[in-house]
């Protein structure tokens, strides 16, 4: 058969796709015939060779495709043991299965079965002892199979499963394999060992052998993670060659005002990060930074310094918090800062009556006030700055990459700095960011005391409330938490309200109980969480709502229901909420969840509190979609590489990236013409994002 397709087809006409499938096809990110052949197989399947019984070795591992005969069983419930013998026209093999009693449900004799064990002969007679088994469907799957074979697994729907994909991409793979074109420079495909680019498809999708999926795997992820370094790193340069921005530098005199103003020394972590800012504030490039730390490490207070030092330039600053909650708490602590100085703070948000927005977004506009803390009401059109210098954004993982840079566009290029709630770990960063322009806190303020984390299984939870109740008598504070994936799901909420008044009147008789969630309106949600912050209120139910940036260091009990619902970074997030004073905390995962994998995640939780190793195992559990929120981001999704396995490769391919970049800046030499067309094929539309603060 010969086609007539290009690569730039779309997906319809391929042979066994037309119109209908081609919608399905729409779902899975594929719309031409080289989206299609770019489809590749998540990982595959072993049916291992197969050998003759006539054909076997001793003490060898084999594969017997046969029939079973004279299938029996005996002994006792515990020492049970299955005997039968399998037969293929070559000769027949000894099976025992011991213990494995399920397996009279699954087997009957005349029953075609793959085995795979390791051989033994006893008294002449080959026997394979509790060997892996599966069925074969005599009609369907060939019996025997001469060679191994690595039946690819594709990501699929239910309208259009793996299978059907196979059958439709191994029909054209041969041929069109051939369409493609090798992008990466010759000197490169040497030095770096890469398998022809067009073999690697191929075989990628049609491996011989496990050495071919390695090897082209390999080569695709190369292709892959070198294509978002030279995204990442144009992008990057790009950024740093726009002029305009107000420099901001920080005097010395500045620098000590500020000090004076803080309630602590600040940590060398948050000396080391303020000095990176202010090397860059002073630049007539627009900062753009990212600020790293683990929960609880003191952003915020870096945060206030690098406003301060725009203040100090006559510049006004601009803070963007997620939450309302957050917004007054950000608030509440520059007000204490900064009580007697001369600068202006307000905030807005949903809450405020439309006479005082309109006051509010008067100043504003005149230049009056000098900080403004808000939500997302900050990036609202009527919102018209004086002088807008710098830009922050608090807990950037629940904002998208458009917000951020419509609150930018309100200034002429302001400086920007984003506060990650995440730690993002190295590997991702890296990829997100080229590892440039990143700050991170690695130290805690002083006198933390670890939080201890325990799981509370059914059978101790009564004793778990006892141990909250008793913490409470002695003054200290609870948050007790239900999961609540969407805010407008009623039923945790239920819960919650059902809750809080069960604790109020069983467990935790002792104590004034408070209940926050996310439906409240904000001024009784400011309410509540004033009085929980002045220990009106002893614990605080409530749903995620606080999971963000809440900081009231007398609170040192998290109690967490449902556990096993939340991803490890959120928890560790919930977490941070408690530990932020010099009390001895304790966080306590209520979970009934008899889920192994389930209770292993939490075990994570309960051996560790390195928000960067949680973060690390989250990414390999979950993947870096879930870790961060979601794709607004500007997250690069990979077919082929594997961003927690390949870090070995992707810091080659950011090597390489450099290199090439050096000598041709704007890939213009021939030798570089492929390699631009395939980036901007593949970055065209997500460049500009990825990078904008
Ligand atoms: P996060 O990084 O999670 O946003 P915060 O900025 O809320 O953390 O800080 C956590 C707590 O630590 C706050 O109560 C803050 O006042 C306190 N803090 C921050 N820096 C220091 C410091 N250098 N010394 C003592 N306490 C500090
Ligand atoms: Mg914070």
């Amino acid at each position: 058969m010969t086609l007539n397709l290009t690569l730039t087809d779309a997906v319809q006409f391929v042979p066994g796709v037309g119109p209908g499938r081609a919608k399905a096809f729409v779902k899975l990110g594929i719309k031409t015939v080289e989206d299609l052949i770019e489809h590749f197989p998540s990982r595959y399947d072993l049916t291992p060779k197969s050998t003759p019984i006539e054909d076997i070795e001793e003490g060898k591992v084999a594969t017997l495709v046969g029939e079973i005969t004279r299938l029996r069983s005996r002994g006792s419930l515990t020492k049970q043991r299955i005997t039968a013998n399998l037969v293929d026209g070559t000769g027949s093999c000894r099976i025992q299965w011991f213990n494995s009693p399920y397996l009279l449900d699954k087997l009957h004799e005349g029953q075609v079965v793959r085995l795979t064990g390791k051989i033994i002969v006893v008294e002449d007679q080959a026997k394979l002892t509790n060997p892996a088994w599966q069925t074969v469907d005599e009609n369907q799957d060939a019996l025997r199979v001469d060679q191994d074979k690595w039946n690819p697994v594709y990501p699929a729907t239910s309208q259009l499963t793996s299978a059907q994909i196979e059958r439709i991409i191994v029909n054209i793979i041969d041929d069109l394999a051939k369409l493609f074109v090798e992008f990466i420079p010759p000197d490169l495909v040497e030095r770096r060992k890469l398998t022809d680019r067009r073999l690697a498809i191929l075989r990628f999708h049609k491996p011989r052998t496990q050495e071919d999926v390695e090897i082209s795997r390999h080569r695709i992820a190369y292709d892959e993670f070198l294509l978002c370094q030279l995204a990442v790193q144009t992008g990057r340069s790009r950024a740093h060659q726009i002029r305009g921005a107000t420099p901001l530098p920080c005097t010395k005199t500045i620098d000590d005002r500020i000090r004076k103003r803080l309630p602590f020394k600040l940590t060398p972590g948050q000396d080391k990060a303020i000095e990176e800012i202010c090397t860059d504030l002073a630049r007539d490039i627009p900062m753009s930074r990212l600020l790293q730390a683990d929960v609880g490490a003191g952003k915020t207070a870096v945060a206030v310094y690098a406003s301060l030092v725009a203040v100090a330039n006559r510049k006004q600053v601009a803070i963007l918090a997620p939450t309302e909650v957050l917004v007054s708490q950000h608030l509440q602590k520059l007000t204490a800062y900064l009580s007697e100085s001369r600068v202006n703070i307000s905030y807005l948000a949903g809450s405020l009556t439309k006479s005082q927005r309109t006051t509010t977004l008067q100043k504003i506009r005149s230049g009056e006030i000098d900080i403004i803390v808000g939500t997302h009401a900050l990036i609202q059109q009527n919102v018209d700055f004086q002088d807008l210098g710098l830009v922050i954004i608090d807990e950037q993982h629940k904002f998208g990459v458009a917000q951020r840079a419509a609150l930018t566009a309100k200034g002429r290029r302001p400086h920007t700095l984003i506060l990650t709630a995440t730690p993002i770990p190295r590997s991702l960063a890296m990829t997100l960011f080229g590892d440039l322009d990143a700050s991170i806190i690695e130290d805690a303020p002083p006198g933390r005391q670890p939080i201890v984390t325990t799981l509370v299984t059914e059978e101790l939870e009564t004793r778990a409330w006892t141990f909250v109740s008793k913490l409470i008598a002695s003054g200290q504070q609870a948050y007790i938490v239900y999961p609540l994936v969407d805010e407008s799901e009623s039923l945790p909420l239920k819960a919650a309200t059902v809750e809080a008044d069960r604790l109020a009147n069983e467990h935790l008789s002792n104590a004034k109980v408070g209940l926050l969630h996310g439906r409240m309106k904000p001024a009784e949600k400011s309410q509540i969480m004033a009085s929980f912050r002045s220990g009106d209120l002893n614990a605080l139910v409530a749903t995620t709502v606080i999971e963000v940036g809440v900081d009231v260091p007398n609170a040192t009990m998290m109690v967490i229901q449902h556990a096993e619902r939340y991803g490890l970074s959120q928890l560790h997030q919930l977490r941070g909420r408690i530990g932020r004073g010099d009390q001895k905390s304790y966080c306590l995962l209520f979970s009934d969840s008899k889920n192994p994998k389930s209770i292993e995640r939490l075990n994570i939780l309960c051996e560790s509190t390195d928000g960067f190793h949680i973060a690390e195992q989250d990414l390999l559990m979950r993947g870096p979609g879930e870790l961060l929120g979601t794709r607004q981001h500007g997250i690069p999704t990979f077919k082929a590489a594997d961003i927690t396995r390949d870090i070995h490769l992707l810091q080659q391919a950011r090597d390489d990236a450099a290199e090439i970049l050096r000598d041709d800046p704007d890939l213009k030499i021939s030798q570089h013409r492929e390699l631009n067309r395939e980036l901007k094929r593949r970055y065209a539309a997500s460049q500009s994002l990825m990078f904008t603060g």
